[in-house]
């Protein structure tokens, strides 16, 4: 029986191969910026790190001094509702809120936690998801995991979700728009103000908004689209992530009082799982009590990557990114495995994306700068291009 199964999973992997879209676990060692991959170092251009803070030696020393070995807890050994509820917790939920200017917010143990575990709390069979066609997997697999109905609407097509819209809003009690903010493989950008627009003509929508890109990274505060775009209240759902530009490990929401509660009586990847270790939660607040002075970095993150944007359009490829993601497309898996082989050579640790974490046929490779890279480090990378 088990040579069986082997013999199946072997086969598959050799279609997997095949295809080029086999995926292997990189051996990697980072040193500051760089990486090391096989004896080769390289400029990191694959890193979620966007603001560099992980990078950051001297915010870790700071964040170290404030610790001792009674406050550096590295387990919280139960589920938050048994004895795993740390005061850091609430310290950094009563940041957020204070800095979102919200009634509340939750953190889970991280952003997929987040996606699988919302959605199934709190839709059952008389709720209608509409969810943008290429939102993250997390997203995909909250819905897959809920009571809902669900309908993919054209990727950032409104008058399609409207149309969808108008067309099923007497068949459910409740409907529920899921987008993301920047796009994790496209690095274009969700009309944040429109949704909201379309939400207040529809009594029974509510907005679900995923900010893993955009936390850290956009608004003047850092705070993420929805505060650039000034609809933070209009969000019920407002979602991120630690993990990413904020250089951690968790995720968060954002909403009203009545939905932390329920979440908290109802989502089953918040009640069955140990919560986070209090070092995290702490480091998390450290940073997030940092983030609205970190504009400089900001500032910079978009210098270098409206330049290499523009540099990219200029050689001919189409860009349709609207931040510091940004893919450059080859369509064919092989292709795009080429293409990153050849600027690693060049020393751009660059990564070909491949399906199915994008549709079939547009493999790409995926860029993500952070603010640790320098103006000259991008005009270096462009040239080779
Ligand atoms: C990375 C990502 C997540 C998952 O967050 P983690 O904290 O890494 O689990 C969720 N949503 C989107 C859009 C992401 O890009």
């Amino acid at each position: 029986m088990i040579q069986q199964a082997t013999d199946s999973f072997r086969k598959e992997l050799q279609l997997l191969e095949a295809q080029s879209n086999l995926r292997q676990l990189p051996d990697v060692e980072h040193c500051g910026k760089d990486i090391i991959c096989h004896g080769k170092r390289m400029l990191n251009l694959s890193s979620n790190d966007y603001l560099g803070l992980a990078t950051d030696t001297p915010l870790r020393k700071a964040f170290l001094e404030t610790l001792t070995p009674e406050r550096f807890l590295p387990s919280s050994s139960s589920s938050r509702l048994l004895t795993g509820n740390f005061s850091a917790y609430t310290e950094l939920e009563d940041c957020l809120c204070r800095l979102f200017g919200a009634e509340s917010a939750l953190v889970f143990s991280s952003g997929y936690h987040t996606n699988t575990g919302i959605l199934p709390a709190v839709c059952n069979a008389k709720t209608l998801i509409l969810a943008d066609k290429l939102v993250h997997a997390s997203l995909i697999d909250g819905i897959r995991l809920s009571s809902a109905q669900h309908i993919r609407y054209k990727h950032n097509n409104y008058e399609h979700l409207e149309s969808l819209l108008r067309k099923h809003r007497h068949d459910y009690e409740r409907i529920i728009i899921v987008t993301e903010s920047i796009f994790s493989m496209d690095g274009d950008e969700a009309d944040l103000r429109r949704l909201a627009g379309l939400k207040k003509e529809y009594p029974q929508v509510l907005l679900y908004v995923d900010e893993a890109h955009a936390i850290g990274v956009r608004g003047d505060k850092g705070l993420g689209c929805a505060e650039e775009q000034g609809c933070v209240e209009d969000i019920d759902f407002l979602i991120g992530t630690f993990g990413k530009a904020l250089a951690s490990v968790g995720g968060y929401i954002i909403c009203k009082k009545e939905i932390r509660d329920y979440l908290i009586n109802k989502m089953r990847t918040l009640i069955f799982t140990t919560a986070l270790p209090p070092i995290n939660l702490m480091w998390s607040s450290f940073v997030m009590e940092r983030l609205e002075g970190m504009r400089e970095r900001r500032n910079h993150l978009e210098n270098i990557r409206s330049f290499l944007k523009e540099k990219l359009m200029e050689k001919g490829y189409e860009c349709t990114s609207a931040s510091h993601i940004i893919p450059v497309v080859t369509g064919d898996s092989r292709a795009a495995i080429l293409k990153a082989e050849e600027m690693q050579r060049k020393g751009f640790y660059a990564l070909p994306v491949r399906p199915p974490t994008v549709p079939e046929g547009s493999s790409r490779i995926r860029l993500s700068l952070t603010a640790s890279l320098s103006k000259e480090e991008v005009e270096q990378f462009a040239d080779i291009v």
